[in-house]
């Protein structure tokens, strides 16, 4: 028990299966052209942080104020972490223990909901989250749930439809916020909406978070009760969730997370999550995400070239779809193509689908890593290449062989995790 604390080298002694699987799965991502607009690289301060020894520290409670003694350091990470987030994004009150975005979302309807009120979402199947009131999801049951969605056409959110279905089913609480929808979301038009019907306004920043506190896109801050957020998309910082609300909900926001839906907080986690809202508020991480988001309008752009059909003609953010029915390939098929191609998107529903979601007539493309590894608008049109390649014979097992290795290539021009590779061996 003598070695440095958070030692692969332990790790490989003690437990050569599960080391064995994160030094392939490291592989993976540093030799893979990773677009899942929903994941991202951690910095190595963040990973050190998150994998540190303050696993070992229950702190039930809040910073001052907990159940057990010794708190007096994970107290300065929570108080930091609090400090920078209010800082990064203007928040009255800010809660960092959720443990991941549906966390935060179930906390910030039980704050003021009660079992049985109506709330007001974006559907799943255009764009939205399983935890806007998707009946899989506890926001389905416990909540009677009412959907809006996209234009037909535009394939843009219909304001208008949304204050309709609004004066139809009063809701308690409308929820905006998306996790497959490329577009500026209008906040003022939502929190007009929501007042109109003396609902409150919920807004899940979860995929735009680091667009948001960047000034890439307006912020919801001003309009909303509550903005709640993942923090390991586009913020780039550990897996976890954030509440931020309105002053007058503190109180009901710290009690519904705990005691109301948690216990002890993730303190490595929380220490984790301060390092990356420090980074976050740097000005290389203001450039970076600029990049995100052209890279991902070089993306979207390119394939619109090569006659790929971009849902919504295009992209405000750092992710978007692309309908493949007109291509007669289905979303299913294109992810498994690309990915026997060293490409790795994921399928998607399109607006109005009609094929199921575990096939979809779409895929998903985000930017968030391809931007951290430095990549720029020159290597998005060699990624427009690669995948146009593949999804055009996506049987050929030669093309998927030869992709996969200029695939490979790319990212070896990008490297990534040099520090980790040296502490494995
Ligand atoms: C990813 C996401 C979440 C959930 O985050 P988890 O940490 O996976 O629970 C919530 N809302 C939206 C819009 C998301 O995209």
């Amino acid at each position: 028990m003598s070695h440095a604390v958070g030692s692969l080298k332990a790790l490989r002694a003690t437990d050569p299966a599960v080391f064995d699987a994160i030094r392939a799965e490291e592989k993976r991502q540093r030799e893979k052209l990773l677009l899942i607009a929903s994941e991202n690289f951690a910095s190595p301060a963040v990973l050190a942080a998150q994998g540190c020894l303050m696993t070992n520290k229950y702190a039930e409670g809040y910073p001052g104020k907990r159940y057990y003694g010794g708190c007096q350091h994970v107290d300065v990470v929570e108080e930091l972490a609090i400090q920078r987030s209010k800082q990064l994004f203007g928040a009255d009150h800010v809660n960092v223990q959720p443990h991941s975005g549906s966390q935060a979302n179930m906390a910030a309807y039980l704050s003021v909901l009660k079992p049985g009120d109506v709330i007001l979402g974006m559907d799943l199947a255009q764009g939205g989250h399983l935890t806007h009131g998707s009946r899989v999801n506890f926001s389905g049951t416990l909540f009677r749930s009412y959907f809006y969605g996209v234009d037909r056409e535009t394939e843009v959110i219909d304001y208008d439809a949304v204050q309709r279905i609004a004066e139809e089913c009063h809701p308690r609480m409308v929820v905006v916020g998306a996790s497959a929808y490329a577009r500026i979301l209008d906040f003022p038009r939502f929190q007009k909406i929501a007042q109109s019907v003396g609902a409150y306004l919920l807004v899940d920043i979860a995929h735009i978070a680091g667009l948001i506190a960047t000034g890439l896109h307006p912020s919801p801050i001003p309009y909303a009760d509550f903005v709640t957020t993942t923090t390991h998309k586009t913020l780039r910082g550990p897996r976890g969730g954030i509440i931020m609300c309105k002053a007058e909900h503190a109180k009901a926001v710290d009690k519904i997370i705990f005691p109301g839906t948690q216990g002890g907080p993730l303190m490595h986690v929380i220490a984790a999550k301060a390092v990356a809202l420090h980074e976050a508020l740097s000005p290389a991480f203001k450039s970076y995400q600029r990049q995100v988001v052209a890279n991902a309008r070089a993306l979207a752009a390119g394939l619109a070239e090569r006659g790929y059909r971009v849902v919504s003609g295009g992209t405000d953010t750092h992710l978007f779809l692309v309908n493949l029915s007109p291509k007669g390939l289905t979303g299913k098929e294109a992810e498994s193509a690309l990915d026997a191609a060293g490409i790795i998107v994921n399928k998607n529903a399109v607006p109005y689908d009609e094929k199921p979601p575990a096939v979809a007539s779409g895929i998903r493309l985000g930017t968030p890593i391809v931007s951290t590894r430095g990549m720029r608008e020159a290597e998005m049109q060699d990624i427009v290449s690669l995948v146009d390649r593949v999804l055009q014979q996506p049987q050929d097992l030669r093309v998927q062989r030869e992709v996969r290795k200029q695939a490979k290539a790319l990212c070896g021009r990008f490297p990534i995790f040099h520090s980790y590779d040296a502490a494995s061996t």
